[in-house]
């Protein structure tokens, strides 16, 4: 038996086209009173803030509507004294990885302010397919001396102890940003498959949740508005999340981080240039794993060894982001060439890079990665 050692969470998880309707009753369940809620601006102009209003009536007690990008740590403070306000009880994250960051950034820190060790739970709405409603992790991004840096937060009493996923809710997202985060939800399956803690569960969620992304992907990206494919890329998200939250990410998430921590890419965007050559770096030292990706991808690699099946992965998948339509250069998406050198060697600082299944022990390793993607 090969050994493995993880953690699950308790969560209740509730899928289904109108499920964002049954909000108050689910919350009532649990008997929460106070909810704040954090979100994006586009978010209030889709109608959802004012919808979730009318759901949840007085219990929804103070918004925070403004979060931006890769949750910024001046924003917290105007979102914490919100919740500390209102007393709230639990606090809602509705919309994208950045709104359940803020969510989670929120609880902890009031449980830090109020001495309180259980922490005001986090409830996850999501409305792309980042995954974040179902891990322990959150970044924040703090900003000194003109210089950016995301720091990722691990804390598994901010896993969301609801999540709801309502494919309705998704049938507005930008055609970019649908396909941008659903190659991160990609890319948690792939990093899932070859983690250093990979896991018999966890595994089986990438694998299953790279079949479902690979069908609906594409269907979603054409028409936005087609409520089955949306269904299916939510499981195939929430799959991917699922493999996410019990195992750790490698090479390829700790350069998207400083890319969107420190180069201000957007973190879909990141993923979808760096996968395909993160791939590449791995490839000679998970070539099994990656072997699966193909065969997950449904690529034609009967009869091919593990190497040659895992060359066609990186292929695959490089053609398959090519297809969607979105960056394959780092140049495209605003980075200097520059700043390359800088950016490689925040990333070796970073935890997901040092646990990388194949050892990455020099910035020039970092930055050879990010060279190939400019
Ligand atoms: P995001 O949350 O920054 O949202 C991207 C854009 O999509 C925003 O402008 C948002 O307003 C808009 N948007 C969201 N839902 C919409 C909708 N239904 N209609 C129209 N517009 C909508 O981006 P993201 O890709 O969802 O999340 C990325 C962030 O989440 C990064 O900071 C990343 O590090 C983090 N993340 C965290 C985890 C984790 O496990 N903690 C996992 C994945 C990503």
């Amino acid at each position: 038996m090969i050994e493995q050692q993880f953690v699950t969470y308790a969560q209740e998880i509730v899928f289904g086209a109108g499920s964002f309707d049954r909000t108050g009753e689910l919350v009532s369940q649990f008997g929460w009173q106070r909810l704040m809620l954090c979100t994006s601006p586009s978010l209030r102009q889709e109608g959802r803030i004012d919808a979730l209003q009318q759901v949840l009536g007085p219990q929804l007690v103070g918004t925070f509507e403004m979060v931006q990008a890769h949750v910024q740590d001046f924003q917290l403070a105007e979102a914490l004294a919100i919740a500390d306000a209102h007393q709230a009880d639990a606090i809602v994250g509705l919309g994208g990885g950045s709104s359940i960051g803020m969510a989670k950034a929120i609880s902890r820190a009031l449980g830090e302010r109020r001495g309180d060790q259980s922490l005001t739970p986090v409830i996850a709405i999501p409305s792309t397919y980042a995954g974040s409603e179902m891990t322990p992790v959150y970044g924040v991004t703090h900003t000194s001396d003109g210089l950016s840096r995301k720091i990722t937060i691990r804390d598994p009493r901010t896993v969301p102890r609801l999540v709801i996923y309502d494919p309705l809710l998704t049938l507005d997202l930008p055609s970019q940003v649908t396909s941008s985060s659903g190659i991160n939800a990609l890319a948690h399956c792939v990093e899932a498959l070859y983690s250093s803690t990979r896991n018999s569960l966890a595994t089986a969620a990438a694998r299953a949740g790279i079949e479902h992304i690979v069908r609906a992907l594409p269907r979603c990206a054409k028409n936005g508005a087609d409520v089955g494919a949306r269904d299916e890329m939510q499981v195939g998200a929430h799959l991917a999340a699922a493999a996410l939250a019990t195992t750790s990410m490698g090479l390829h998430h700790g350069l998207c981080h400083v890319l969107g921590g420190s180069a201000a890419v957007p973190h879909g965007i990141a993923n979808s240039i760096i996968l395909p050559h993160a791939m590449r770096f791995n490839l000679d030292a998970t070539g099994s794993q990656l072997a699966l990706v193909a065969r997950s991808m449904g690529l034609s690699v009967d009869g091919r060894d593990d190497h040659a099946a895992a060359e066609a992965a990186v292929a695959g998948v490089y053609h398959f982001i090519g297809q969607l339509g979105l960056p394959q250069r780092l140049r495209d998406a605003g980075v200097v060439e520059e700043d390359l050198p800088q950016l490689a060697s925040m990333a070796l600082q970073s935890r997901a890079v040092q646990d990388n299944p194949k050892p990455v022990t020099d910035a020039a390793q970092t930055e050879a990665v990010l060279r190939a993607a400019w």
